[in-house]
């Protein structure tokens, strides 16, 4: 299949449902999808109701905006908030909570916070105003690390001296490391996330095979490409094998980009340590500028106050990126936590369980205990 309507074929669908119905275990397994881009093709097109009663799916930690810890949203209103200095960051960053308020609240105070689309609009804007300087607030995982690393070297190949980075990229093998090292994490087996994967390739996942026995098929995000991620690890644990296995083919490969790999070498070095919501500080996870490179390194620049700050008591994204509690168990989802009003990151990203479930009125229990999994 290469076009995207192959991805949408219904009878290519009832074929792949036949083999799931074929390949379902008696007794329940829980797979879990790394990605939030998955979590929304899974809600957008009702496949949970098409799956057998015995195959549970559950998010995980790969939505790059709700991993974000309160004290680094605090970190980038504070550089916001400094006489001077334009923030510049992408739209879903701007309603994520902090402890003070989001960054629009910052913006509502006075702070020059814009919307960019890409670093290099950042670069644009800091070459516009060159009596201002301009901070790129950079999340993602390795998907998105890339771009901000060829900003980074453009910047300094051509010289633009009031142009840096708040550097938040983190990496996709540490928080699954985590989840797995948990000794009840009842996780059976993961569907990988495309978009890192094209960059980094499958290799960094085969310790959860090798180490702890699970298997991982990484998936694209088409309604077919998810179903058929749930019938190869099904068929896996039905064959009691454990393997890293690609369902997106057609644009992951096994040793991943070697381009981007390299850039991301080059503008990078690993933190000893970075914190993630709901998961805690986890060794190897951040990404920040190479000492060569200080001069672009908003956090070398300005100084960030860099405190830690505990979630508010009623909020509970760090169990529903763990895959611990479902959404709508949450006390506050839906009633004081909804996207105009959110409470959490899960609910503020498009890529956010909370926010994919809420969107697609998957509201309460009563959806579970139709589909026969609820788990209270
Ligand atoms: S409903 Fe709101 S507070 Fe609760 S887990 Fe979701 S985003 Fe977090």
């Amino acid at each position: 299949m290469t076009f995207l309507d192959d991805h949408r074929d219904p009878t290519a669908a009832r074929a792949v449902l036949d083999a799931i119905a074929g390949l379902a275990p008696d007794t329940p397994v829980r797979l879990m999808e790394v990605c939030g881009g998955h979590t929304h093709t899974i809600y957008r097109h009702g496949l949970e109701q098409l799956l057998p009663a015995t195959v549970g799916l559950v998010h995980g930690p790969g939505c790059p905006v709700c991993v974000l810890p309160l004290g680094r949203v605090d970190d980038a209103i504070a550089l916001a908030e400094r006489e001077g200095v334009v923030l510049a960051c992408f739209g879903d960053l701007l309603r994520v909570p902090g402890s003070r308020g989001s960054l629009l609240d910052a913006r509502a105070r006075g702070a020059d916070v814009r919307v960019v689309y890409s670093p290099l609009d950042a670069l644009d804007l800091a070459v516009a105003r060159p009596e201002r300087q301009v901070v790129f607030f950079a999340v993602g995982f390795e998907t998105t690390a890339p771009s901000t690393a060829r900003t980074v070297l453009r910047a300094r190949d051509e010289g633009v001296a009031n142009f840096s980075v708040f550097c938040n990229h983190v990496t996709i093998a540490p928080p699954l490391r985590a989840l797995l090292d948990t000794p009840d994490h009842q996780l059976d087996g993961f569907i990988g996330p495309g978009h890192v994967s094209t960059v980094v390739g499958t290799t960094v996942y085969d310790f959860v095979a090798l180490e702890h026995g699970l298997p991982l098929v990484v998936a694209g995000f088409e309604p077919l490409d998810v179903l058929t991620a749930v019938a190869m690890l099904l068929a896996q644990l039905r064959e009691g094998r454990c393997e890293v296995e690609n369902e997106y083919e057609r644009v992951v490969r096994r040793e991943g980009n070697p381009v981007a790999l390299a850039l991301l070498d080059e503008v990078f070095r690993t933190r000893p340590a970075f914190e993630w919501r709901g998961l805690g500080t986890l060794p190897d996870s951040g990404l920040a500028l190479r000492p060569e490179l200080a001069a672009f390194d908003a956090e070398e620049r300005f100084g960030v106050p860099g405190a830690t700050v505990a979630d508010p008591r009623v909020c509970q994204c760090g169990q529903v990126l763990r895959g611990v509690i479902e959404p709508w168990e949450c006390k506050v989802f839906g009633t004081a936590c909804t996207p105009e009003t959110p409470i959490g990151t899960c609910m503020v990203s498009s890529e956010g369980a909370c926010a994919a479930y809420h969107e697609y009125g998957r509201l309460h229990r009563d959806v579970a205990v139709e589909l026969g999994r609820d788990r209270a």
